[in-house]
């Protein structure tokens, strides 16, 4: 039987959404445990695709939504922890481009045209040419029309590196969750049959935060899984691309992005359209083959023979929207001492730990006294996701 434990907040899932929180209520003084059922970032952190948005691709049909407004500060925020000056010292972690890219390939330069309409726009973007054009694009045969966005691509998992060291003594790896209930109100949890008490508890585990919520017996706030087919391949004759191709229609035809492989390659990571529905319903091979026909039409100078190909399916996990639409911000629901969130977006961590400050705040939750932390099992860091598909 281990000895019961106390805390101030009780934190479940150790992905961005947790870990940022973490370190942000331990910087100002709160004590906290952060429980993890499987690896750091395992679930949808490690696997995305490191953009900081600042929203602009949303902005694609010409118009800033509420999403494109909320999630624009994003990019100075992270900024600035990335300097060591910010809301936490993420000052070692590996930045893999200052910038992200909008590129319309030549036929489509019309489509840029009424994109960059709005004003608002405008003061986002900046046209790139010739040598500041991104490396992979840098070729004579290329046509179209470059900008470069303020949204810096980061390495994820170096920041859930960063983010699990903030965590200090305060990570738990364990298993099995059920409720403590004292008096019939919730007071705490028990994690793997050890009762951890706490003024608040928060669920922050992705596509976990369904189950956790019907071990208490709770069918709200609902959740919805919106499936992705990505794809990675990775040659020698790759060189870094971050960018959103332009198409035809609002989201970006394809994204790319570049990670560092281990032995010194780089493997892209394309999502954008290719990865939603359609790709979704396509199988492995015929998703191949459409990301090989795509980039074949878009960067037929780059060289696919040596290439090696993967596909990952993974689902986004968010609060339930009105017809699979996509959330505007981060979420946050509150019962009592119970929170629950989705940050909705990597770049979005932010935003869902000041709400959960807000919510302290406004109940006057202040850091208390706790006994020290006895010396408790760490839930592993994952890997790199592109390292166990392209070993
Ligand atoms: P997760 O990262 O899924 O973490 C949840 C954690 O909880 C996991 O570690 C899991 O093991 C743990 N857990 C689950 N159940 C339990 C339990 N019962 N007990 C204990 N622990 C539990 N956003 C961007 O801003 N930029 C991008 O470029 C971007 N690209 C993306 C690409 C893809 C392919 C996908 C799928 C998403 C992308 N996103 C991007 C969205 C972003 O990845 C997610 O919004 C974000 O990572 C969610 O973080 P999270 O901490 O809520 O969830």
């Amino acid at each position: 039987m281990f000895p019961a434990l106390s805390t101030d907040v009780l934190i479940v899932g150790g992905g961005i959404a947790g870990l940022w929180l973490n370190a942000r209520l331990r910087q100002a003084g709160y004590a906290t445990l952060l429980v993890e059922n499987a690896s750091l970032g395992g679930g949808q952190s490690v696997k995305s695709q490191g953009i900081i948005h600042g929203g602009t691709k949303y902005a694609l049909h010409g118009a800033l939504s509420g999403a494109s407004e909320a999630i624009a500060e994003m990019p100075r925020r992270w900024r600035a922890a990335l300097a060591g000056d910010g809301e936490l010292d993420l000052s070692g972690v590996r930045r893999l481009s200052d910038a992200h890219y909008l590129w319309s390939p030549g036929t489509l330069a019309g489509k840029l045209t009424s994109f960059l309409a709005s004003k608002a726009v405008r003061a986002r973007v900046e046209p790139v040419k010739g040598e500041a054009l991104p490396a992979a694009l840098r070729h004579p045969a290329f046509r179209g029309n470059v900008y470069r966005l303020d949204e810096l691509v980061l390495d994820v998992p170096s920041l859930i590196g960063r983010l699990a060291e903030l965590a200090g003594d305060g990570l738990l790896a364990a298993q099995e969750i059920a409720p403590l209930r004292e008096a019939g109100e919730l007071s705490g949890l028990l994690v793997d049959g050890r009762e951890i008490r706490a003024q608040r508890i928060v669920f922050c585990a992705g596509a976990g935060n369904a189950e956790l919520l019907a071990a208490l017996g709770l069918s709200q706030p609902a959740m919805q899984r919106r499936p992705l087919h990505m794809v990675m391949l990775k040659a020698p004759t790759l060189e870094p691309l971050y960018a959103h191709c332009l198409g035809g229609g609002p989201k970006p035809r394809l994204t790319v992005t570049s990670h560092p492989a281990a032995d010194g390659q780089w493997v892209w990571y394309l999502g954008g359209d290719l990865a939603e529905a359609e790709g979704v319903a396509r199988d492995e091979a015929q998703q191949i083959a459409m990301a090989r026909r795509e980039l074949n039409e878009l960067l037929p100078w780059v060289d696919l023979t040596p290439a090696r190909w993967a596909t990952l399916r993974v689902d986004r996990a968010e609060p339930a929207q009105s017809a699979l639409a996509r959330p505007d911000n981060a979420f946050l629901a509150e019962q009592a001492r119970l929170l629950v969130g989705w940050p909705t977006k990597l770049a979005l961590a932010p935003d869902l730990s000041d709400r959960v400050f807000a919510s302290l705040e406004r109940d006057t939750v202040r850091p208390a006294a706790h006994p020290p932390l006895p010396a408790l099992p760490r839930p592993p860091r994952a890997q790199p996701v592109w390292e166990e598909l392209l070993p």
